[in-house]
């Protein structure tokens, strides 16, 4: 993990992250801390970085020109330590430039906590934009910034502690950063808990026993107690998480008795990506916040009809994921929708990852192929939905002579989708190529590859069987 900071303070964020486990980490190479000053960035002949805000007001703002020169920089120095994208297309890089989170910290932003952490440790570069004074000049976070996060409801003189407490925690879930990593598997929010009591050397100290289990040498005790311990402790301290515990715990004993069927959910809870809105016996309600989807599974009717309940009646737009084809009917009739969309669900099980066949250049896809995609792809999904996704670096595509020739990508909720091989480059392997390297991307993040073939498409279905996908007996419905 290459950790970059754009501040004003280069040498606080050095000295604070040099030290200890961090330190060490650096060295070995598990991670490493760029900081970059942006007043060397500033075309102003004094050095200034900062101005009035318009409108007056209190404090001084920093300005756009040397943010925005210095992420440049730091952008392309991580580009050019990479492979091209596309060697037909040397100069093309917003696609890939867009692949590169920029976090802004601020008060404004969502709540850093650890889900976040363990998504950010996921990629490769970070970039951590420290605003000063009275903050940034917004043209130029709307221009870079990917991510606004605050580390709590209150305010800082400066953006530079927070970044380091962003950085510090998410260096603990890089691998080899922690000499066990156990360590940063079990501690306080792994699965919504606070970590359960510890103790050390003495076994007795000032008349106080350690508890009598931990001394048992049982290792399945030992487990149990502490899980009991860990959940009582936060149902007292930490009602809230307690409750988001307990609502994943009984999500995930209904959905995995189908497992297969319900990988959709059950990505997107593992994700913490979804709101679990109701999870019960008989039934889960998620509301996947990226793609806005409810995704409902119930085991009868009754209960199916007690879950859509909860769902304004009024909700503008509305998308569904079921699995059951009551809840298909209901829904219909309910929303007043009719765009209902069957599909078979195909997961791959295995951990190892696919070899990948030669003689394809994956690269992205830019937004000059807008059209072709679309074109493509019908009118399956909206334009302004391929344009976001390209635009996140979420599409991948093969080239052949510079023509866009097949396209893939991964949905809002986290599928694999958007297959597509246009006519004259058939049956040449491009999208296995492309499926592959998807479900690789998922395997090197820790996500379960999976994906949904609409009913009837043959060539998807004998595609997923060819890669070891296994089909769910099930069906999903997508419904808008
Ligand atoms: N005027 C800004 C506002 O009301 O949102 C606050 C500016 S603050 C004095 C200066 C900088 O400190 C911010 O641009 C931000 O980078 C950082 N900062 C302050 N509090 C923070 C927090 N709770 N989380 C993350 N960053 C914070």
């Amino acid at each position: 993990m290459n950790f970059h900071v754009l501040t004003l303070f280069p040498e606080m964020v050095a000295q604070g992250l040099c030290t200890s486990i961090l330190g060490r980490a650096v060295q070995k190479g598990h991670i490493s801390l760029e900081t970059v000053n942006i007043r060397d960035y500033t075309t102003d002949r004094h050095g200034k970085v900062d101005d009035y805000p318009y409108g007056g007001g209190a404090g001084m703002l920093m300005q756009a020109q040397p943010v925005y020169a210095a992420w440049q920089a730091v952008v392309n120095k991580i580009l050019g330590k990479r492979p091209a994208p596309d060697p037909l297309l040397p100069n093309d890089k917003t696609g890939e430039e867009r692949r590169i989170r920029v976090i802004y910290v601020t008060p404004q932003g969502r709540i850093f906590d650890q889900g976040l952490a363990q998504e950010l440790a996921q990629e490769g570069d970070l970039i951590f934009l420290c605003g000063h004074y009275e903050g940034i000049d917004e043209r130029v976070l709307d221009t870079i910034v990917t991510d606004q996060v605050s580390i709590g409801d209150y305010v800082l003189t400066g953006g530079e502690l927070p970044a380091m407490v962003m950085i510090d925690c998410i260096s603990r879930l890089v691998p080899g950063v922690l000499q066990n990593e156990e360590s940063a598997e079990y501690e306080s929010f792994h699965d919504n808990l606070l970590e359960y009591p510890q103790y050390t050397r003495p076994e007795i100290w000032e008349g106080k026993s350690v508890p009598s289990v931990l001394l048992s040498g049982d290792h399945a005790k030992v487990d149990q107690w502490r899980l009991e311990q860990a959940e009582e402790r936060t149902r007292r301290r930490r009602p809230d998480l307690y409750e988001l515990h307990s609502r994943e715990k009984n999500a995930y004993a209904f959905l995995e008795k189908d497992r297969l069927g319900h990988m959709d959910m059950i990505e997107v809870i593992r994700k913490r990506q979804a709101e679990i809105l109701y999870a019960g016996e008989n039934g889960v309600l998620l509301r996947d916040l990226p793609s806005g989807a409810w995704m409902i599974s119930a085991a009868d009717m009754d209960m199916g009809e007690r879950l859509l309940s909860r769902i304004p009646r009024d909700c503008s737009d509305p998308l569904f994921a079921v699995h059951q084809p009551f809840l298909r009917d209901s829904i219909c009739r309910r929303f007043q929708v009719d765009e209902v969309n069957a599909c078979h669900q195909a997961v791959y099980t295995r951990k190892s990852p696919l070899p990948e066949p030669e003689g394809f250049q994956i690269c992205v896809p830019n937004e000059t192929e807008l059209d072709l995609i679309r074109e493509a792809y019908g009118p399956l999904e909206p334009e302004e939905y391929l344009l976001e996704r390209i635009r996140l670096g979420k599409m991948l595509a093969i080239r052949e002579q510079g023509n866009l020739a097949a396209f893939a990508g991964i949905h809002a909720e986290g599928s694999m989708g958007m297959l597509h091989v246009r006519k004259a480059y058939r049956r040449k392997g491009m999208a296995a190529a492309l499926e592959i390297r998807l479900i690789n991307m998922f395997l090197e993040k820790g996500d379960v590859p999976f994906c949904q073939i609409f009913e009837g498409n043959q060539a998807s279905l004998a595609l997923q069987k060819k890669l070891g996908l296994r089909l769910a007996s099930g069906r999903v419905y997508w419904i808008s």
